[in-house]
């Protein structure tokens, strides 16, 4: 049975105006990095501008109680930082100047110093901030991070700068001192269901109360790359280890450096067919003494001068023998009437000391890795772990998965009886094949009616089966989009992200829950075919291979060159395009054509041999990428 818990999406705003009245009264310092300024040779106008800044603004109550200007002396800053955190436990400290690339510029390997944590989402806010003004933005290597309680953040040096990133750091500034001074108890509760850190309800609505249902998708939207990291740090360490026979390895990682149980070759061993003999003797007559074959070796026979023994390649050299002389440089002198024995040969080329000998342990010595931890198994390391006498191989397991799609109106393709209003089910057919041919176990759990229980019924057997569940549709605004609901309701998941700032498959989600004591991963996938399989390759396929132990995130990307000129889209987006099959100098971009009309429910976009571009959203100054751009392209076959 499904319970719906109450809309919250009201009580949320109201909370979130609440909030910020609650947040008590922070305290900042703002400290001057100035060589000139601290030499009074040069005016600080930076640290002014910024006290300026903080008494003006209206956000929250703040009061900045320490202001001081240092040369760019590594000790002095660290001293000073240290005092303000651990003394005068200031909530908040800015410091200006140091960060660019000047030999004196050390304020951020001061702050480094002296961080409990860092905060680096704080620079690459600033950052993207200041990369929509200037490129010259790129060259600030400002940090920030937290010591004991105290949030420090670098600003750069001009007054601009500094004004326009400090603008940038204190939207966050007041949701972070509370967390440090573990003021939030409703953040903690946000944590429990979203991912994004900022306070959201948890998102309980009930999808099939069409009329209050939430009008904006309550989740924020994250960037793709965001994603793909919020997915792989919930895997973290969870690969399992299983120890296999070498012959059934193929296609899986090695969990442990594997390393040679013998020596390749056991023995000095001949590579050639002819006559071990003694480089000393030169050219000239042999006795023939003896032979050694492959696999067999007479211990006892020793040579003497101007003598010799019949060798076979690969059989060992003995008998005191240092070099081999190959048949094709001798000559037959004397042998037994029928032939069978030789007993006397000239050797044509005197020998060299070593010739045509392969030391012992000189292609593989005992105890050499063979196989390192983490290279997938393929034929030639089947091949070196048999030759290194390793008969099992430590593999990460591979993940199953388990598979099923959502719609009153989807319909098996098997299931003969089509009616004017039903759609053949065509995402999982697609998605079991690529997981298949990626070398998966797939579970097919079928159809699941947009019906709350059967969703939940579905979910229930994929978990029982499988550490991964992928579902397609119903995670969009309709009343028919049971599915985070349910994760959330009937599974207690942790919905990490419900909508990504991607085109096509915006409305992605990506889910964990605890189920019969293990960790379970629930991609569930937006119902159009395209953003199914899209989403699919970018972040079902990538958990997947985390999972079995591999430490790439995509499989392969190559750049290429746009046939024609694409409109950019509001979203980033992951257009469909094949690369032209030409032979082309090596210095030449492929060139990539797109695949007709990219909306996302037509799977003919997809095609044999495509690619994906990766194409940045569009922002005021470019809205167009021309004809021969060059772009990131990931390689989907
Ligand atoms: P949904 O995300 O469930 O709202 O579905 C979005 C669109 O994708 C609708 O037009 C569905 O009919 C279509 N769709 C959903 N699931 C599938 C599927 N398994 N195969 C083909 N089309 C689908
Ligand atoms: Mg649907």
């Amino acid at each position: 049975m499904i319970f719906f818990s109450k809309n919250k999406c009201s009580q949320h705003k109201h909370q979130r105006k609440k909030d910020k009245k609650e947040y008590k009264m922070i305290t900042f310092g703002v400290l001057t990095v100035s060589d000139r300024c601290s030499a009074g040779t040069a005016e600080d106008k930076s640290g002014p501008a910024l006290v300026k800044l903080l008494d003006a603004q209206q956000k929250f109550q703040c009061q900045v109680v320490q202001t001081s200007i240092v040369p760019d002396e590594k000790s002095t800053i660290e001293a000073v930082l240290k005092d303000w955190a651990d003394t005068l436990h200031l909530d908040v400290v800015l410091t200006t100047g140091g960060t660019g690339f000047a030999p004196r510029d050390v304020t951020p390997e001061a702050t480094k110093a002296i961080l409990d944590i860092e905060a680096p989402g704080i620079c690459i806010a600033m950052l993207k901030a200041s990369l929509d003004v200037t490129p010259m933005a790129m060259l600030s290597r400002g940090v920030a991070g937290v010591r004991g309680k105290t949030l420090i953040i670098n600003l750069p040096g001009s007054p601009k700068g500094a004004l326009e990133n400090a603008e940038t750091a204190l939207k966050g500034v007041p949701h972070a001192v509370a967390l440090l001074k573990g003021e939030t108890a409703k953040v903690e509760k946000v944590h429990n269901n979203l991912h994004c850190g900022c306070s959201h309800e948890k998102v309980e609505t009930d999808p099939s109360k069409v009329a209050h249902r939430p009008r904006k998708s309550p989740y924020p939207m994250i960037s793709v790359e965001a994603a793909l990291d919020i997915i792989l740090a919930e895997i973290g360490n969870l690969q399992q280890t299983t120890k296999l026979p070498i012959s059934q390895a193929l296609g899986y990682i090695a969990a442990a450096d594997c390393t040679s149980l013998c020596d390749i070759p056991p023995y000095p061993a001949s590579t050639k067919d002819g006559y071990a003999v003694l480089s000393e003797d030169g050219a000239g007559e042999r006795k023939v003494v003896g032979d050694i074959v492959a696999g067999g070796v007479d211990q006892n026979q020793q040579l003497s001068h101007g003598e010799c023994l019949r060798i076979t390649t690969g059989a060992a050299v003995c008998g005191g023998a240092d070099a081999v002389v190959q048949v094709e440089d001798t000559e037959l002198l004397d042998s037994t009437l029928d032939g069978k024995v030789e007993l006397k040969i000239k050797v044509l080329e005197a020998a060299i000391k070593g010739q045509d000998i392969r030391p012992k342990g000189s292609d593989l010595s005992r105890g050499e890795v063979v196989v390192q931890k983490g290279t997938k198994i393929g034929p030639a390391q089947i091949g070196a772990l048999a030759s290194a006498g390793l008969s099992q191989v430590t593999v990460y397991e591979q993940p199953s998965v388990a598979i099923f799609s959502t719609g009153d109106e989807i319909l098996d393709v098997n299931v003969s009886a089509h009616s004017p209003f039903a759609i053949y089910d065509s995402n999982r057919p697609t998605l079991m094949a690529l997981l298949v041919q990626h070398g998966f176990h797939v579970h097919d759990l079928g159809i699941a009616k947009d019906i709350p229980e059967q969703i939940a019924d579905t979910l229930r057997k994929g978990f029982n089966v499988s550490d991964v569940v992928i579902s397609s549709g119903g995670v969009s605004m309709g009343e028919k989009d049971f599915l985070k609901h349910i994760l959330a309701t009937e599974f207690q998941a942790q919905i990490h992200f419900g909508r990504i700032n991607m085109k096509p498959g915006k409305p992605t989600t990506f889910a964990t829950c605890s189920f019969g004591g293990r960790k379970k991963f629930v991609f569930a996938l937006p119902g159009n075919p395209v953003s199914a399989t899209v989403t699919c390759h970018l972040f079902a396929l990538p958990a997947l291979r985390a999972l079995a132990g591999f430490d790439t995130k995509y499989r392969g990307e190559m750049s290429v060159q746009l046939a024609e000129d694409i409109k950019l889209d509001i979203r980033p987006e992951f257009c469909r395009a094949v690369v032209e099959r030409v032979k082309v100098p090596s210095e030449h971009v492929p060139v990539a054509h797109l695949t007709g009309n990219q909306i996302s429910s037509r799977l003919l976009s997809l095609q044999s041999g495509s690619v994906l571009l990766v194409l940045p959203a569009q922002t005021d100054e470019r809205k167009i990428l021309c004809k021969g751009s060059l772009v990131r392209a990931l390689v989907i076959e």
